[in-house]
């Protein structure tokens, strides 16, 4: 059931016009790994590399990912990673606001198949996705907050400690704090 979901999902997603963004991307980017996980991860939006595969951050941004998910010992099997946005934003400008709404059924479909315990969202533009506009991201990174009744923790978007790395040792603290969440549950933020 859930694979002919998916696949009645992403149908859909490729004939999307809802947007601009549909007339310059190359093809959708729905997500990878295992949809049925307990935890997500949630990126912006894809970018080149991303346009080219389909796949979200299969990128500079994806290797750090991937490394911080193996370094909780998780994998592609136990983890889901999709973007807020399925198409590619031009020159890989921001998505807007009205982009983010239009695609937000998508992901509300993608996250009723998955059924996640967690969402972990990486950098600004995921979290106000999710949660709204709020404080800067050095200030909502590492608490909790909710899309829906999801829970949602925050944190920098692995491309953010390519450009400032003093900021990595910080994402790998809550990507371990994702991991008790996971573990133990809420009490041990
Ligand atoms: N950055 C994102 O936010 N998502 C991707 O898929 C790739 C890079």
């Amino acid at each position: 059931m859930t694979f002919v979901e998916l696949q009645v999902l992403t149908q859909e997603v490729h004939a999307c016009q809802a947007c601009v963004l549909h007339q310059s991307r190359k093809q959708p980017v729905m997500g990878r790994g295992n949809i049925r996980s307990d935890l997500i991860f949630v990126g912006e939006a894809p970018g080149a590399t991303e346009d080219n595969t389909g796949l979200p951050f299969c990128g500079k941004s994806g290797k750090i990912l991937d490394k911080l998910i193996a370094s909780i010992e998780l994998s592609q099997d136990t983890v889901y990673i999709l973007n807020i946005i399925k198409f590619r934003p031009p020159n890989n400008r921001r998505p807007s606001t009205s982009e983010m709404q239009s695609c937000k059924s998508f992901l509300d479909r993608q996250l009723s198949i998955a059924q996640p315990k967690l969402l972990v969202a990486l950098g600004s533009t995921a979290i106000v996705g999710l949660c709204g506009p709020g404080a800067p991201i050095s200030e909502r990174r590492g608490k909790i907050e909710y899309y829906g009744k999801i829970p949602v923790l925050a944190t920098y978007h692995p491309a953010a400690t390519i450009y400032n790395p003093v900021l990595k040792s910080t994402l790998e603290q809550d990507i371990i704090l994702a991991r008790k969440i996971l573990d133990h549950g809420l009490s041990e933020v």
